[in-house]
């Protein structure tokens, strides 16, 4: 195998073994990003060569567009940040530092994370590396796209309806959504903030562990972030899950998905089953309201995080050619004109509208209080249940072009990952077979707040007796 085949445990061991070094790593992972990019340009833009320093993992790192990195351009795939270089790192940034990583560049993402198929970037679409053709879901699909072709041993995305899991299950790797609090948002670019979360895509559940060990952790320039202990998650992984309690949400095996799709989750519950699990049938009757009430409360966080991008403090700054209004407003309404694709235009009006007085208590009040009730759902399940199990998304990934002018059939998509992030819970997407064009599916499961080992024992002891996982992109 090629080193940028590997997983980053077998590469890490194979340092410590002195069998390769951390340089002969990062030369053949960043001259891969370079010539690849070509075909899947799952990277916005590679950064100078890394230093090597200390640490213990000094491994090659793709960084989502919305990850503020000190001194780079962050563009969160958007014209409007054109030429922003933050003044400081993210919290996971100075974490993934401090271990010795090598960040090699920003990964490409749907504008703002607006998406889930990495078309709606200003920088052009990204490519699933199992199919040019095909897109690598979104909106962190530059994420998985460099870990998928070994473009990155790993990267980081964030999560604020799926953008991790679904890209994760197009492109044959696993991605993990922490708990709402588990991961500092300092210096993520924020979208929806009572949902993002930053969290890892891996070749494999065993490094999922150890980078969720590299980035969790208290941060007292988030106030959303919860000082609660972090444990040492490889820890978890232990193939014993006799008596583990899996609930099967009845309202995730509705029509509409596609019958590989169906299949190859059917026979995932059977390997689990096998292993000792007790699989129950569950219900989660308020999930139909999900991607509703998600559209609402999402579109109503962005519109108020988006009215910072005016052409005064950062980015992109416009004029009109001739004055229409006074020369500030025209400077707003032109920058913010240029500045903005048509999805993210879409959602500062949807989520404007649905703040604004008279509208207020109808939507976005309505949607608050029916988030509950889904929290509520995930509660109750959680009372008997260690985890919910079903399909990351009911399709593999589409054409390019295919749903970019349909946004419902595109936000469908994530009918099965919005849940999450709506109850704020944790959930991991990992490969669980390919359908019948070769294109790979992917498993989710979910746990209680902040049981991300339940969930990282239970992917791995599904991993461990399956074959996916060691499949690769060829390129
Ligand atoms: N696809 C969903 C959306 O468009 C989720 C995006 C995300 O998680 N950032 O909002």
């Amino acid at each position: 195998m090629n080193l940028f085949e590997l997983t980053v445990h077998q590469i890490l061991d194979q340092i410590k073994a002195g069998k390769i070094s951390a340089s002969s790593v990062l030369a053949e992972v960043s001259a891969r990003a370079q010539t690849l990019n070509v075909k899947t340009n799952a990277f916005v833009r590679l950064f100078p060569s890394p230093e090597i320093k200390a640490g213990p993992c000094p491994v090659p790192i793709a960084i989502k567009d919305n990850i503020c990195v000190k001194g780079e351009l962050t563009t969160c795939g958007s014209k409007i940040l054109k030429g922003f270089k933050p003044p400081y790192d993210a919290g996971v940034v100075d974490k993934i530092k401090a271990s010795g990583g090598l960040i090699l560049g920003s990964a490409n993402m749907d504008e703002f994370a607006f998406g889930s198929s990495c078309e709606t970037s200003a920088y052009g679409p990204t490519r699933n590396p199992w199919a040019l053709d095909r897109v690598p879901g979104g909106s962190s699909g530059g994420s998985a796209a460099a870990v998928a072709a070994g473009q990155a041993l790993w990267a980081l995305g964030s999560d604020t309806g799926g953008s991790i899991r679904q890209p994760a299950s197009f492109c044959g790797v696993v991605g993990l959504k922490p708990t709402y609090g588990r991961v500092s948002r300092y210096g993520l670019i924020a979208f929806g903030s009572s949902l993002d979360q930053i969290g890892p895509f891996t070749k494999d559940v065993t490094d999922s562990a150890l980078l969720l060990n590299i980035i969790c952790g208290f941060d007292e320039r988030d106030s959303t972030s919860l000082n609660v202990p972090v444990p040492d998650y490889t820890k978890a992984l232990v193939k014993d899950i006799n008596g583990l309690k899996i609930g099967i949400p009845q309202e995730y095996f509705l029509d509409g998905i596609e019958p590989d799709v169906a299949a190859a989750v059917k026979a995932a519950i059977e390997v689990f089953k096998k292993q000792g699990a007790v699989v129950k049938h569950i219900s989660l009757p308020h999930t139909e309201y999900a991607v509703a009430t998600y559209y609402i409360v999402a579109t109503a966080e962005a519109s108020s995080n988006l009215a910072r991008f005016d052409g005064v403090q950062y980015g992109l700054r416009a004029m009109p050619p001739n004055l229409r209004k006074s020369p500030l407003i025209d400077m707003y309404e032109e920058t913010r004109a240029r500045g903005f694709g048509d999805e993210a235009k879409r959602r500062i009006m949807l989520g404007t509208y649905v703040l604004s007085s008279g509208y207020y208590d109808a939507y976005y009040l309505r949607a608050q209080k029916v988030r509950t009730l889904i929290k509520q759902d995930f509660d109750k399940v959680f009372s008997d249940c260690d985890v919910i199990l079903s399909p990351t998304s009911p399709t593999t990934a589409f054409r390019i072009g295919e749903k970019i002018n349909d946004p419902l059939a595109m936000y469908l998509s994530d009918i099965f990952t919005i849940p999450a992030n709506m109850a704020g819970i944790p959930a991991i997407s990992v490969p669980c077979g390919f359908d019948r064009a070769g294109l790979p599916i992917g498993l989710q499961l979910m746990a209680k707040p902040f049981a991300e080992e339940t969930l990282l024992r239970a992917a791995y002891a599904y991993e461990q007796n399956t074959p996916w996982h060691l499949e690769r992109a060829v390129l």
